[in-house]
């Protein structure tokens, strides 16, 4: 049976919205309540009057946006009431305190995935899975191409490069997100790196809230103190750098001495060209978004008769439908072309 009621979730300009509870999921704009998937900032934006996330992201979040921000935590699981709906938030693995929104009214249920990914990553909570019967899913990289190995051991594999680089003389310079990447990063190394990492200063308040969510990181110093502790014609030698690309525009790259550049990233996947093409020395497939291979598995797991796809939906939108679910883009979420979405399914039925 085709009801045209209106969606639980509607694609608006401003973002997801669910009006039964009155709010957003991360919202582009400013609004009255924002649900956050995750502290990454084309999620996380300023100016709602209430942010509510996963208490082990609320920290992030006011690192992000500002101490002052109203901002509500809850734990992963915990069903709570808005307007007529029932929410609860349930781990995505993509970063710490990343979280999946789950929206029920009566028995249906939709869940809105944010960014997710399935690797095992000590930085944070692992995904779970949750069942629904329309899933909204992030697509960062839903093409075939992008599929890698799973659970390699990257901490041993990035601490190998910084010894091999530190016996001829070089440091070892390790560009990555400075939110999620680097802390992940710095979680893979914590069982083998013998001395602190050096880390860049846009990393250090977020490690810290790593940190005190009792996350194991390995030990960090701070690369502008490292660099203040030389002498006229010193510079660093044997050191690991975890540090964004800009560093290098910095004007300090001079006092860093020779160096050996990686950058760890999904973008990497593909018989090295990714890294050679940025211009890096190495790169390492670490990605904090699902591959082909694990978005279709999480599809296919929730159980979903409906998904809508957000970035990068076309090839997965086609393949899925080959499967017999039904696909979309998200923005066949906007009211108006939901109601001609289900007078099409009445055709086919
Ligand atoms: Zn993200
Ligand atoms: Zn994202």
């Amino acid at each position: 049976m085709i009801s045209h009621a209106r969606p639980l979730i509607t694609w608006t300009d401003k973002g997801l919205f669910c009006e039964a509870g009155g709010f957003y999921i991360d919202p582009h704009r400013a609004v009255d309540l924002a649900i956050v998937t995750h502290a990454h900032s084309d999620h996380a934006r300023r100016g709602s009057k209430k942010y509510i996330c996963a208490s082990s992201g609320v920290e992030l979040l006011k690192t992000r946006l500002g101490s002052k921000i109203d901002a509500r935590g809850v734990l992963y699981g915990e069903v709570f009431d808005l307007g007529d709906v029932k929410v609860s938030l349930h781990s995505a693995g993509h970063i710490l305190g990343s979280a999946q929104v789950r929206v029920q009214k009566g028995s249906e249920v939709w869940v809105a995935s944010g960014d997710y990914k399935r690797d095992r990553d000590p930085s944070c909570d692992p995904f779970e899975k949750v069942a629904c019967d329309t899933f909204i899913t992030e697509a960062t990289f839903g093409t075939p191409k992008f599929v890698w190995e799973k659970d390699l051991e990257h901490g041993r594999m990035i601490y190998e490069w910084w010894m091999e680089n530190a016996k001829r003389g070089y440091n070892s310079m390790l560009f990555g997100y400075s939110l999620g990447k680097a802390q992940r990063i710095l979680a893979e190394l914590h069982p083998f790196a013998q001395k602190p990492v050096v880390i860049h200063k846009t990393i250090k308040d977020l490690t810290e809230c790593y940190r005190r969510d009792g996350r194991k990181l390995a030990a960090t110093t701070d690369l502008e103190e490292e660099i203040s502790f030389l002498g006229n014609d010193e510079t660093l030698s044997g050191e690991l750098i975890l540090t964004p690309p800009s560093v290098l525009k910095e004007g300090w790259s001079g006092k860093i001495g020779k160096y050996r550049t990686a950058f760890a990233s999904g973008w990497m996947v593909g018989s090295g060209q990714g890294f050679k093409r940025g211009g890096y020395d190495h790169g390492f497939v670490m990605s904090d978004h699902a591959d082909w291979n694990d978005l279709n598995l999480t599809i296919k797991e929730t159980g979903a008769k409906k998904v809508y796809v957000q970035h990068r939906d076309g090839v997965l939108i086609r393949h899925l439908r080959t499967q017999g679910i039904e696909a979309y883009a998200i923005d066949e979420l906007e009211h108006s072309r939901y109601e001609i979405q289900s007078g099409m399914n009445l055709v086919l039925i």
